[in-house]
């Protein structure tokens, strides 16, 4: 999916034609959240720094001291966008190695003040948080608590206070859930924070981590309004490379680094900096950042159009829908449903014989499959099984994509709801 022009609008169409030329049929895209097409001209910028800037930018001569040049100038603009400086950009490969570079590198120096640090995670993290603070928990290297979200998806910060006490040493709660796209209050939870510090006069903990990887694209990024000390995203879902991504780190926050070798990152990510994916980063950010306001507005209309015309269908159907997650305070392209009586799996396989890419997260209580730790957060497990749907719209979406969806969900609903209902 690879598009090479100066216009952004252009690209679209011909990224799409291009892939349905390849098929006989349909082709519609909407699994933007798992990962975004690579944007031409970020592809082309990739291509000059591969060709030009080979040399290592530690080497000392003039071709390695061009490569730092271009890789500080990407610093530069990074740390310009997140309205940071550049001495806090840390780049690495992907959200799952920054997030674990905030979890253990935080934690790595706590100990050393800390018999057992204190952590508060929410109870929808991502696995890359979930899965390394359930490890340093079973390893009995840390305390964790969950700040659980309410049934819309969303945690309430006023349920942060009483979670905080003296050796909670990391918050880290996401900025956009990856599955149901709910947007979580940064800045109140931030405030949350602040006070506690200022109350107890702590300078350094809790250090407060987000998980942006998600929101990037769409909401606020600027740190300092957001009020974080540590942020993570990845190229991937910016239409940028996959393998490569940023941990803003604050100044006076300090992390163990989790790999030990070289210098570079500021002595945090050791290994040669991978120039021409950082180049693609930059570049993928700069384009987000012109067109985020514009397409914001585009994706609401679409988002709310798709909800409504599939809650008409179901009404009409008369089959149960549930649209997983706040309906306002989620991302401008994400839509997650639930259909309970009919298997999301069945769905999804159907969509796809026409040309439809979504994803689906099934939970099944008593099987080999793992359960939706967001759905659980959201409706309670309760022995149920729970299906959902994931449509994550992105940059080359049209209203004529999803009346496609509907007519085939129409088509689909009369197939299979004389099976299930
Ligand atoms: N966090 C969130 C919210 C994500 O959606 C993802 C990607 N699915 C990651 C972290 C991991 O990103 P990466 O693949 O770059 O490691």
């Amino acid at each position: 999916m690879v598009k090479s022009n100066k216009n952004p609008n252009q690209n679209k169409s011909k990224n799409k034609k291009e892939l349905n030329k390849t098929k006989s049929k349909k082709l519609v895209y909407l699994d933007n959240a798992s990962a975004t097409f690579l944007d031409g001209i970020v592809l082309s910028k990739m291509n000059q720094a591969f060709k030009k800037y080979f040399a290592n930018p530690s080497a000392i001569h003039n071709l390695g001291v061009e490569s730092m040049k271009v890789l500080t100038e990407a610093r530069n603009s990074v740390g310009a966008i997140l309205g940071a400086h550049m001495d806090e950009i840390v780049f690495t490969s992907g959200a799952t190695e920054s997030n674990n570079l905030a979890v253990l590198g935080t934690i790595s120096l706590a100990s050393k003040k800390f018999k057992t640090p204190h952590v508060i995670i929410s109870n929808i993290e991502h696995a890359s948080i979930l899965e390394v603070c359930k490890f340093l928990e079973a390893e009995k290297r840390i305390e964790l608590d969950y700040l659980p979200v309410e049934p819309n998806g969303i945690v309430d910060p006023s349920k942060l206070k009483k979670l905080i006490k003296a050796n909670t040493v990391l918050v880290s709660i996401m900025y956009a859930n990856n599955e149901i796209g709910t947007i979580q209050p940064i800045r109140e939870i931030a405030k949350v924070i602040r006070h506690y510090k200022k109350n107890n006069n702590y300078e350094l903990y809790p250090v407060f981590h987000t998980d942006a990887t998600q929101a990037i694209n769409y909401l606020d990024i600027n740190v300092l309004r957001l009020g974080v000390d540590l942020l993570s995203f990845n190229a991937g879902k910016i239409y940028g490379p996959k393998g490569v991504g940023v941990l803003f780190k604050k100044r006076g926050v300090d992390l163990s680094p989790i790999n030990h070798g070289g210098d570079q990152e500021f002595q945090i990510r050791p290994g040669t900096e991978n120039l021409p994916q950082v180049v693609g980063l930059e570049q993928a950010l700069i384009l987000i950042e012109k067109m985020k306001i514009k397409e914001n507005k585009r994706l609401v209309i679409l988002r709310d159009y798709f909800i409504t015309k599939m809650q008409n269908l179901f009404e009409k159907s008369e089959i149960k829908l549930i649209l997983n997650g706040d309906s306002v305070m989620r991302l401008p392209n994400n839509v997650n449903f639930t259909i309970p009586q009919i298997p999301s799996d069945l769905l999804l396989i159907e969509l796809s014989t026409r040309g439809i890419h979504i994803s689906e997260k099934s939970a099944c209580k008593s099987g080999d499959q793992k359960n939706s730790h967001v759905l659980e957060a959201i409706h309670g497990d309760g022995g149920k099984i729970i299906h959902s749907l994931r449509f994550s719209l992105g940059r080359d979406t049209t209203k004529e994509d999803l009346n496609y969806v509907i007519t085939s969900m129409s088509e689909i609903l009369k197939k299979t709801k004389k099976w299930y209902i």
